[in-house]
């Protein structure tokens, strides 16, 4: 997907619609999308870091808070060299709508930086993290807003980022941030739990479709932390991945690509182009009209639009990235009787277990990693079957992508009311 066609295309205005579209569909008082449309807070920051070579770079750092009445915002950084603050603002709408689907006690916030980690040393990087927490530490704590990975972002920048925060509190907060390290407070399976999360709501979905999951061919477009997570737990389910793709160049082998060699050879790499096990390469236009059974976009957002949907041939979709699919897109996809997981359910496991990272560090008392993933398969199919049931009980025919956002966002609508925000 070109720049250009990106740029098109404001994802805070998607977020907004699509917001106003389950508003009225619901039929609740218009307080309600009042309310929801803007963020109740955004700080924007300047972020002075040193260079290696001696000079003073300024970065712009950007914290979207959306939305509190389930519990403190929560949501990730993303680095990147195209983040805004309508972004941000955008992607904090979606948290508080995916926690409110997840029945996570946590609110929408977004955390963006407009740099290129990939052209920044160790060094740069983490002067850079810490900046960020000066800047934002006044507004955010373990029970005011929880920052946590994203794209670009790992655990190790969250380490750094947490060190920060506990250094200006002068006490230890480990609640503050999640998706730490398991060497200071990281739960157990939290790095891989988007991926895994995307494997069980893909899983539930071939059950309504009546695939089966053995041999079912899958595509992947991206390969960070969610894309390679999920394509290796969706192997080990015994899909066969067909083609991979990520920003430097694409892999394709009919007969299946090995998960596990492909995973270990991008760790090496830095990128699964001219992977040896691969037949041919692709691209990411030709891997979406591929003729296979499921594909995951785990990538940007507005990867898939009108003339990328009509390509595709899949089963189901599984949205590992925030808002891949642009909302003309999803009309398409719904024509062509594809099942859609949206990203709101189908990418939750990430901040699933941010909670669960979160209890263990408020308790001091660590799990398993069979604790884990069991507590974390159990919401992940009790929030698709909430979704699935609301889809098919409401009277009309909606997406599951509607079906979520009328779902969280009468729990919204009724929590705040409640609270006296909305009349
Ligand atoms: N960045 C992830 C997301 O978009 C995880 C957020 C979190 O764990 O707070 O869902």
């Amino acid at each position: 997907m070109s720049n250009q066609a990106k740029e098109r295309i404001n994802t805070y205005e998607v977020a907004k619609k699509r917001l106003q579209k389950a508003t009225e569909e619901l039929a609740l008082p218009a307080s309600v999308y009042e309310r929801l449309k803007d963020c109740d807070r955004v700080v924007e920051a300047a972020l002075p870091v040193e260079m290696d070579g001696g000079t003073l770079r300024v970065f712009k750092g950007y914290r979207a808070q959306h939305n509190n009445v389930f519990g403190p915002y929560k949501g990730g950084v993303r680095f990147h060299p195209e983040v805004d603050l309508d972004e941000a603002k955008a992607l904090s709408i979606w948290m508080t709508i995916k926690c409110a689907v997840a029945r996570v006690p946590y609110g929408g916030g977004k955390g963006a930086v407009a740099c290129d980690p990939l052209q920044m040393s160790a060094g740069e990087i983490e002067r850079l993290s810490r900046q960020y927490i000066r800047a934002m530490a006044p507004v955010l704590g373990p029970h005011k807003d929880i920052p946590a990975p994203d794209v670009n972002t790992n655990a190790q920048v969250m380490a750094w980022m947490t060190d920060e925060y506990c250094n200006i509190q002068g006490y230890d907060a480990l609640g503050v941030i999640t998706g730490k390290p398991l060497e200071m407070g990281g739960s157990a399976g939290r790095e891989t739990a988007t991926g895994q999360g995307v494997m069980f709501s893909v899983r539930e979905a071939a059950k309504i479709k009546g695939l089966d999951l053995k041999n079912a061919t899958l595509a992947v477009q991206g390969y960070g932390n969610v894309g390679s997570a999920t394509a290796r737990f969706l192997a080990r389910e015994g899909c066969k991945l067909i083609a991979v793709a990520d920003i430097f160049g694409g892999v394709y082998d009919q007969d299946g690509l090995d998960a596990e060699a492909l995973y270990r050879y991008c760790r090496e790499k830095g990128t699964v182009k001219d992977f040896p096990g691969s037949k041919d390469s692709i691209t990411t236009e030709e891997l979406f009209a591929l003729d296979c059974d499921i594909i995951v976009p785990a990538a940007m957002e507005n990867q898939i639009t009108p003339q990328v949907a009509q390509n595709i041939k899949a089963k189901i979709i599984g949205e590992g990235a925030n808002g891949p699919t642009t909302p003309e897109a999803d009309e398409i996809l719904q024509e062509k009787d594809i099942f859609v997981v949206p990203d709101i359910l189908a990418n939750s496991g990430g901040v699933v277990t941010s909670y669960f990272e979160w209890v263990q560090n408020n308790y001091s008392y660590y799990w398993t990693a069979e604790e884990v993933a069991k507590r974390l398969e159990l919401k992940m199919v009790e929030a698709f079957n909430h979704v699935y049931d609301y889809q098919r009980n409401f009277g009309k025919s909606i997406t599951m992508r509607e079906a979520a956002f009328m779902y969280a966002l009468q729990r919204l609508a009724d929590a705040m009311k409640i609270r006296g925000w909305i009349r």
